[in-house]
């Protein structure tokens, strides 16, 4: 199964996706990991990432696709991921899709998680306290919030028109949660 799990940061798509890892045995992709690897890594790409990280920004689409390119390239992605974190802008989408084609391996559904702004902010606030992450701030916070609005929502728009896109009330405890994302999954 390939699915791409959308939401706003803060709406549980990270832990969502871990839960969806064990459960259905592929790997969780998130192209924020992978990128905050590259930083403590110290790499060049890393080095370019952090300022526009740090400060709530996307990464540019090319850095971002050759990390995504390499990671699904391999061989525990065979069976499937679960893409978290990507794509970010309707760019990305179509890089998605032309990578995917590439492979041979089409993406089955793009699962939206949907939690209002609100339990957003506060949510970050508790894993700012919890995991300490330096683009939790507050106004890096409103930053992603307003980057998500601008140019993340419409990748949402973009698979419900290509008829990919399912969407789950994030609200509630996580288990709650995961189930009606297991629900919604194609069988
Ligand atoms: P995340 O862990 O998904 O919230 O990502 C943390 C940060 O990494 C984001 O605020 C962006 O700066 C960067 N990032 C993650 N994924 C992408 C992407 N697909 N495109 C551009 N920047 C990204």
């Amino acid at each position: 199964m390939r699915l791409v799990l959308l939401g706003a940061p803060g709406s549980g798509k990270g832990t969502q996706a871990a839960r969806l890892r064990d459960t259905l045995g592929i790997p969780h992709v998130s192209t924020g990991d992978l990128l905050r690897a590259a930083v403590k890594a110290g790499t060049p790409l890393g080095m370019q990432a952090k300022s526009v990280m740090d400060a709530g920004g996307l990464v540019s689409d090319d850095i971002v696709l050759g990390m995504l390119e390499e990671r699904v390239a391999q061989v525990d992605a065979k069976a499937g991921f679960i893409l978290d974190g990507y794509p970010r802008n309707v760019a990305q989408c179509a890089a998605l899709e032309a990578l995917l084609e590439r492979l041979g391996q089409p993406l089955d559904v793009a699962v939206k998680l949907e939690v209002p702004n609100e339990l957003i902010v506060e949510r970050i606030a508790g894993r700012a306290a919890a995991e300490g992450r330096l683009d939790d701030t507050p106004e890096t916070v409103r930053a992603r919030l307003r980057v998500y609005a601008e140019q993340t929502a419409p990748v949402a728009d973009h698979f419900a028109e290509i008829g990919k896109l399912v969407t789950v009330d994030g609200v509630g405890e996580l288990d709650e949660v995961f189930q009606r994302i297991r629900k919604a999954l194609p069988a």
